[in-house]
């Protein structure tokens, strides 16, 4: 019943709305070297999953300091993409939480679909499992949802806990806000004294 929206093309023109915002909160707080402006620098993207997707879809919104010794880059969170995975976040969330449950069928329907391979969502699950467990943004999260929301599996628990019906786009939209401290590298960083050899991506790459 979740996979609904994802298949209307007015929600990805709504998740693209909400990365806007959250860009522009972004660029009004200017660079967090030098304080300097930020310039647009979007990133190409080639996102997979539902087809027709909008224009918008083939950049992620981004910045680069607009001062000549410094150009840090700064890539506000996003509700459309998930970190550098190549499939937009709610196909990765709604794809892997429903392996999660009882009806397999669906998950076969919905993989050809979004045209996902085996591996492809082996590699999701590890991610569910494995890292997002241990990164620090779950960590500083959990604390505010344990009381609201019993954690089991991820991401099915929160996929339950934020979307009620099939189209409950307010839902997608909190859920996906929710998450998306993790779409970018400082919000996937695993604290070293937990960590097990796993460094953390650089989140400084300048432009
Ligand atoms: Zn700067």
């Amino acid at each position: 019943m979740y996979h609904k929206l994802l298949f209307d093309a007015t929600f990805w023109t709504f998740l693209f709305g909400v990365d806007r915002k959250l860009a522009e909160e972004v660029q009004a707080e200017k660079c967090p070297s030098c304080g300097c402006h930020l310039h647009r620098a979007n990133y190409p993207r080639k996102p997979r999953g539902p087809r027709d997707l909008p224009e918008e879809y083939r950049y992620r919104l981004s910045f680069c300091c607009a001062r000549d010794g410094c150009r840090k880059r700064v890539t506000p969170p996003s509700v459309r993409f998930l970190g550098r995975k190549v499939y937009l976040g709610a196909v990765v969330i709604l794809v892997s939480a429903m392996r999660q449950g009882p009806t397999p069928r669906r998950v076969r329907e919905l993989t050809e679909l979004f045209d996902v391979d085996r591996r492809t969502i082996y590699r999701w699950r590890d991610f569910w499992n494995e890292l997002f467990p241990r990164t620090t943004f779950w960590k500083v999260a959990r604390a505010r949802l344990a009381p609201v929301c019993k954690i089991v599996h991820f991401p099915r628990s929160l996929l339950e806990a934020y979307v009620r019906t099939g189209d409950d786009r307010d839902g997608w939209g909190n859920l996906l806000e929710f998450l998306s401290p993790i779409s970018t590298t400082k919000g996937l960083e695993i604290k070293v004294s937990d960590d097990r050899g796993r460094p953390a991506e650089d989140a400084s790459r300048r432009c």
